[in-house]
C-alpha cells in the first residue's frame, strides 16, 4: 500500500476513534461530559495538585424547581432549557475548566482556579447568567450552586461531591438561586426534619414526642403549614385528613421520595391512602405513633 494511502487511512481511523470516545463521553443532550469522563479528568487535577500544589474547585449546580418547568410546559422543552443552561455554563467558564452534567438537572463544574475570590465570582457569574437568560415562555431559571474547594490531596471524588452537595442543599434551603461554599459550618448546621400531624394529635402526643436528634432539629408542625418542598418530613394522618391530603402527597412522594415519609394512623387511614403511606400505626395509641417517629427520626441519613 502506497505510502500516501496509508496516511489517509491512519487518519480516517483516527478521527473515528476521536468520534467514538467523544460519543463515549459526552452526555448527547447537553454536550456536557458525562461521569465516566468525570473520573479521569479529576485524577488529572488530582496530580497536578500533588505536583505543583495548584488547588481547584468542585462546584455542584442544581436547576431551581426544574420539575415544576417540565409540568407547566411539557418534558421536551424541559430538554431545551437543559441544553441552553449547559451552553450557559459553558460560555461562563474557561475552556480548562470542565462542565459535567453529573444527574438529571445537576452539572459538576471543575473549576481551574486557585483563588478563593475567583472561584466566588466565577461560581457567582454563572449564576447570574443564567438568572439573566431569556426564554420563549416569559419565565426565569435559576441555579442553586454548592462548592467546596480542593486543596489537599487524600480524599477521594465521592467525599468531595458530599461537601459540595451539603453546600448545594445549604442553596437549596436558604431560599435557593445562590451560591454556597462549603464549610464546618454549613456541616454543624441542623437540618429540619418536620413532622407534620393533626393539632389534636399533636396536643395528645405533646409530652412524649422525641424532641432531641444529633443531626436534625425535630419541628412539629399542623397540616396547615405544611409546604412542599426538599423538606425531610414525615406526615402522621389520621382518617380524618386522608382523603383530602392524598393528592398533596403523592406530589410531595414524587419529588422527594427518599425524606418524606407518611404515616397512616390506622388501617382505614392507610386504605384511603391507597399505594402511597409508607408505614401504619395500627391504632390510634399515642404510643404507636410516638415510636413510629422515633423510628423514622433513628433512620435519617447523616
Ligand atoms: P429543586 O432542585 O429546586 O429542589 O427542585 P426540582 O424540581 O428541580 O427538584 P427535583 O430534583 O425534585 O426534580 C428534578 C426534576 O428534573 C425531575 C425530573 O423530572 C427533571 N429532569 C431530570 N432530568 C431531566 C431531563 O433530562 N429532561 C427533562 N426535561 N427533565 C429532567
Ligand atoms: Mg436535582
Ligand atoms: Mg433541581
Amino acid at each position: 500500500v502506497p505510502m500516501e494511502e496509508r496516511l489517509v487511512r491512519l487518519g480516517l481511523h483516527i478521527e473515528k476513534s476521536r468520534l467514538v470516545s467523544k460519543a463515549l463521553l459526552v452526555d448527547e443532550l447537553t454536550g456536557a461530559f458525562n461521569r465516566k469522563y468525570l473520573k479521569a479528568t479529576f485524577s488529572r487535577f488530582i496530580s497536578r495538585l500533588e505536583r505543583s500544589g495548584e488547588s481547584f474547585a468542585v462546584a455542584l449546580l442544581d436547576i431551581d424547581h426544574f420539575k415544576q418547568l417540565n409540568d407547566t410546559f411539557g418534558h421536551s422543552y424541559g430538554d431545551d432549557v437543559l441544553h441552553r443552561v449547559s451552553e450557559e455554563i459553558r460560555h461562563a467558564i474557561r475552556s480548562s475548566d470542565e462542565l459535567i452534567r453529573y444527574g438529571g438537572e445537576e452539572f459538576l463544574i471543575l473549576l481551574n482556579v486557585s483563588d478563593r475570590a475567583i472561584v466566588e465570582s466565577v461560581l457567582e457569574r454563572v449564576r447570574t447568567r443564567i438568572e439573566e437568560m431569556e426564554f420563549p415562555y416569559d419565565h426565569q431559571v435559576t441555579v442553586s450552586i454548592g462548592y467546596t474547594r480542593v486543596c489537599q490531596t487524600g480524599y477521594t471524588l465521592g467525599e468531595w461531591c458530599a461537601y459540595a452537595d451539603e453546600a448545594l442543599y445549604k442553596a437549596k434551603r436558604d431560599g435557593r438561586n445562590r451560591v454556597v461554599r462549603y464549610t464546618s459550618a454549613v456541616r454543624e448546621e441542623k437540618r429540619i426534619a418536620y413532622v407534620t400531624m393533626s393539632a389534636n394529635t399533636y396536643t395528645s402526643l405533646a409530652d412524649r414526642l422525641p424532641k432531641e436528634h444529633r443531626r436534625y432539629e425535630v419541628v412539629y408542625r399542623p397540616y396547615e403549614a405544611y409546604s412542599c418542598n426538599d423538606n425531610i418530613e414525615m406526615f402522621v394522618l389520621d382518617d380524618a385528613r386522608a382523603q383530602e391530603a392524598k393528592g398533596t402527597l403523592s406530589a410531595v412522594k414524587e419529588q422527594r421520595g427518599k425524606y418524606s415519609h407518611i404515616l397512616a394512623v390506622s388501617k382505614r387511614t392507610a386504605s384511603e391512602l391507597g399505594a402511597i403511606y409508607d408505614d401504619y400505626a395500627d391504632g390510634e395509641q399515642d404510643e404507636v405513633i410516638t415510636r413510629k417517629i422515633e423510628q423514622w427520626l433513628e433512620k435519617l441519613p447523616d
